[in-house]
């Protein structure tokens, strides 16, 4: 008999408790990429995903994945990562992971009737911990994955090479475990929002309509570090005060644009001495928006602010561009599929962005890609207080039963299978 939504429910926040358990760091959630918590986790992955009729095997990448079968039909692919940042929550990447296993065993007993197979997938590294990298288990999945990264150390002065060896993958076949897009139909990653908006909008569930692009950069305030008790105020080239003036003004830029989050979470003072005026000052800026264009003028804007800024104090001003990520919209017919699947739950369709990013901005590079948020508590993530209810993951697995039932109906129709009768 088919285990009841709430059932499933249940068991996958059970599930979610016994992969915290697996941690590096006792009474806290830590499972760094290859790590031997993550091997537990993976461990406890595997026979869940064997109990919901899967074959198991671990790629060359460390990803581990559950498939139904092993035949002609197209892939269904459903996942998330297993790994989590330190004194993280029991849900970031975990439930997606589990919620795969779980809709598997939804379907368990109808595997031979659907018109693709299932694949659930535990990405073996999202987060970037261990070796200041993001995305290396979607990555090696999607192809792009960058060889030089095998040789990074971490800080025990353990390569990636060797994690990876360690852990039971491959590195010197790492390019293995890209998978053939051509078999694949879509991916969908269901995930824990990691922000306030479901849960102030009283919703369980939303549908992801795209992912935010993001673009770091550092602006450095150079100006002269001299005595704070015998340097005149009209006398000074205060690296710190300029830099204050241009935070504040990144925040009140970020208020008056719609849909913009701009944010500087870490400032570097030289030489950070109480009684000595600040003669340099590097600030890390974090600015994202669901529009390139928007966020690529707004980068200009800010950047102009700051030299503004230095050159009314009489500074120096140097804007250096860390990293750039364009913003990734899901597939258009997987968030159909999704409005549906709402509609056959009973829920509202609710659409959103993500802020953050997610294994499904790689795996949006070779497969159809959707993702279905889960309401989290306060919005909290990457955090200890991190929680999900079961009744909202009841919510998910209905919404996700009713996805792949008119994914199945889609494809039927598109590509009708010949049965031999008998
Ligand atoms: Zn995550």
């Amino acid at each position: 008999m088919q285990p009841s939504f709430s059932d499933l429910a249940a068991e996958v926040l059970h599930r979610c408790d016994q992969i915290a358990a697996q941690s590096e760091l006792p009474g806290t959630v830590c499972r760094t990429f290859c790590s031997h918590a993550t091997a537990g986790a993976v461990r406890l992955v595997s026979q869940w995903m064997r109990g919901a009729g899967l074959f198991v095997g671990l790629d060359a990448a460390c990803n581990l994945v559950g498939r139904s079968a092993d035949d002609h039909r197209p892939w269904l692919l459903i996942g998330s990562h297993i790994d989590s940042v330190p004194n993280g929550g029991k849900y970031d990447g975990a439930l997606g992971v589990v919620l795969a296993i779980a809709t598997a065993e939804m379907f368990q007993a109808r595997f031979e009737e659907l018109p693709f197979t299932i694949h659930a997938i535990a990405f073996s590294e999202e987060e970037g911990v261990r070796f200041r990298s993001p995305y290396i288990g979607s990555r090696a999945m999607a192809g792009c994955f960058d060889l030089t990264l095998l040789d990074r150390c971490d800080e025990q002065g353990a390569t990636c090479r060797q994690a990876m060896k360690a852990f039971g993958g491959d590195p010197d076949r790492i390019l293995s475990a890209a998978l053939p897009t051509e078999r694949i139909l879509a991916f969908i990653e269901p995930h824990i929002e990691q922000g306030p908006i479901l849960e102030s909008s009283g919703l369980a569930v939303g549908i992801v309509d795209g992912i935010v692009g993001q673009t770091r950069a550092t602006a450095r305030f150079v100006g002269r570090a001299s005595h704070a008790g015998t340097t005149p105020m009209s006398m000074r080239q205060d690296a710190m005060a300029a830099a204050a003036q241009w935070i504040l003004a990144v925040e009140s830029f970020a208020n008056a644009t719609t849909g913009l989050v701009a944010t500087v979470g870490n400032v570097q003072v030289i030489p950070n001495v109480p009684n000595v005026i600040a003669g340099e000052v590097a600030v890390r800026l974090d600015v994202r928006h669901s529009s390139d264009e928007v966020r690529r003028s707004v980068s200009q804007h800010l950047k102009a602010v700051g030299q503004q800024i230095a050159d009314a104090r009489g500074l120096k001003f140097h804007w250096e561009k860390c990293e750039q990520q364009d913003a990734v919209a899901m597939d258009k017919s997987l968030v159909t599929a999704l409005e549906i699947a709402c509609r056959d739950a009973s829920q509202p369709i609710h659409h959103m962005l993500s802020g953050a990013g997610h294994d499904a901005v790689i795996m949006s590079q070779i497969a159809p890609t959707s993702m279905l948020f889960l309401r989290c508590k306060g919005g909290v993530s990457h955090h200890p207080d991190e929680s999900v209810e079961v009744k909202d993951v009841e919510v998910a697995l209905q919404v996700i039963y009713y996805f792949i039932q008119e994914l199945a109906a889609k494809k039927k129709s598109f590509h009708p299978i010949h049965r031999a009768t008998k």
